[in-house]
């Protein structure tokens, strides 16, 4: 078989700073041995994220100049609007400054005390959101998701009997929304089938439950329902794109993902009524309706990506550099999240740093130890992202230790990938060296952005 290339040639560059260990070290140190609290000058591969890392196309630069910033009624939001329309099949296209945005604004109207919003795993800012409207947020991932070594097509999908249930259980009328993320990004960028979105959609109909999507990485999923889910092997992306959000009432987006932009995102939805709500909350918080916290160049660059994104090269060039890195470490004996996500590699730290304690975060520890080893950034997925604490102080854990290196799209080549890999396999053969954290600063919400740690 050919190697699979890169589908781009490379305009412009951008230098790699390089840091020694000793360095590193005392930078770690300087951060509070929190990733986030880095500056990115001082790393070497940043895989801290995927979500407005992307490499704009020339296209999308061109699109930048072509840019209208008229304050109302601007080409570039019009351009903008067809596009999601044509995409979501939702003839309402409410953008936002991104994902998080359209978020607030929608939790703020469907949400409040005694609500329960139900996913097969909702993101970390969504999560957020909703509890910070006074609601519940209930994650129902399907049994083969909560198995981290053991493959399977479909590991973001939603427990469709659990989801039953917990409608009967807690009534229809406290649910809100239920929210299908794709791809399943805190349960390791795992696809959805189109199955699962299906009987979703008939349960939440069956009830009376509106169905949202959380879309900031429908591309990449579809290309994996293509590959993997039979009966859609002959079906062209934009076809199976366009089945996935028929099923949706709404989705959220953050064009920060699968729409190669470095800043944005969007609500599209059926309903009116919830529509007008929302824009009354945007005009406040984000701006007029047709810019909604962006730029006309942005609303160009996010419409011209929407596009890109749905090219079957670079999906298939996208998804096999995931999997190559992730056979890399499976090779290697390197416990590490199975089949590869979309857009990122997940390495287990539990099974990676088994001598440390859940409450000691092996997750963080284990970005430390990438950082220093190589000044590759990563970050936790786990008890320090999602843990929280029972009456006594004592931890409620995360029910997964993740380190999640996400790869900014068509940004590092394959000797990059080759070399991170080869950091991944010598922090695991040196793994024993490596010591648990304690957090001595903390924010009530969203901890691990600031929380400042030390060691043992
Ligand atoms: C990134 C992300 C969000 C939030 O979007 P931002 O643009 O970062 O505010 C929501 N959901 C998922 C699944 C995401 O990956």
């Amino acid at each position: 078989m050919q190697t699979i290339i890169e589908p781009f040639k490379i305009k412009s560059v951008e230098p790699i700073h390089f840091t020694t260990k000793e360095q590193r070290i005392n930078l770690l140190k300087e951060a509070h041995f929190n990733s986030f609290l880095l500056k990115s000058d001082d790393v070497i591969i940043d895989l801290l994220t995927d979500s407005g890392t992307s490499a704009m196309s020339s296209n999308q630069w061109a699109g930048i100049m072509q840019g209208d910033e008229s304050y109302a009624g601007s080409p570039s939001f019009f351009r903008f609007e067809v596009q999601v329309q044509k995409i979501t099949g939702m003839p309402i296209v409410i953008p936002t400054h991104q994902g998080r945005a359209a978020e607030k604004i929608l939790f703020s109207i469907l949400g409040g005390k005694g609500k329960y919003f139900v996913s097969n795993t909702l993101f970390d800012t969504t999560r957020a959101n909703i509890e910070f409207s006074g609601a519940e947020g209930v994650d129902l991932l399907c049994e083969e998701g909560k198995h981290i070594s053991t493959p399977a097509p479909f590991k973001g999908n939603m427990d469709t009997d659990a989801l039953r249930k917990f409608i009967i259980e807690k009534g229809a009328e406290n649910i809100p929304l239920c929210i299908v993320t794709v791809t399943n990004n805190s349960g390791g960028g795992q696809p959805v089938s189109m199955e699962n979105v299906r009987e979703v959609r008939k349960i939440c109909t069956d009830f009376g439950v509106p169905l949202f999507i959380d879309a900031c990485r429908f591309a990449e999923n579809c290309y994996f329902i293509k590959i993997r889910e039979k009966g859609y092997e002959n079906k062209s992306i934009p076809e199976i794109v366009s089945e996935l959000f028929s099923y949706g009432d709404g989705c959220t987006m953050s064009a920060k993902k699968d729409a190669f932009a470095n800043i944005g995102g969007f609500l599209a939805m059926h309903d009116k009524n919830l529509a007008q709500r929302c824009r009354n909350l945007l005009v406040i918080t984000e701006g007029f309706p047709t810019y909604g916290g962006l730029a006309g160049r942005d609303l160009e660059a996010i419409a011209i990506g929407l596009e890109e994104v749905m090219d079957e090269n670079y999906l298939h060039y996208r998804i096999r550099s995931i999997e190559y890195i992730t056979e890399k470490l499976v090779n290697a004996g390197v416990p590490v999240m199975q089949p590869g996500g979309g857009h990122a590699v997940y390495l287990d730290a539990k099974e990676f740093l088994s001598h440390i304690p859940v409450n000691q975060y092996p997750g963080q520890a284990l970005v430390g130890a990438l950082y220093i080893e190589g000044g590759i950034r990563g970050v936790e997925i786990g008890s320090l992202m999602f843990g929280k604490y029972d009456d006594n102080h004592n931890l409620m854990p995360a029910p997964m230790e993740l380190v999640r290196l996400a790869i900014p799209r068509r940004v590092y080549t394959q000797s990059h990938i080759d070399y991170v890999s080869e950091v991944i396999i010598e922090v695991y053969n040196k793994r024993k060296e490596i010591v648990g954290l304690k957090i001595v600063e903390e924010a009530p919400m969203l901890r691990h952005f600031t929380a400042k740690l030390t060691t043992f």
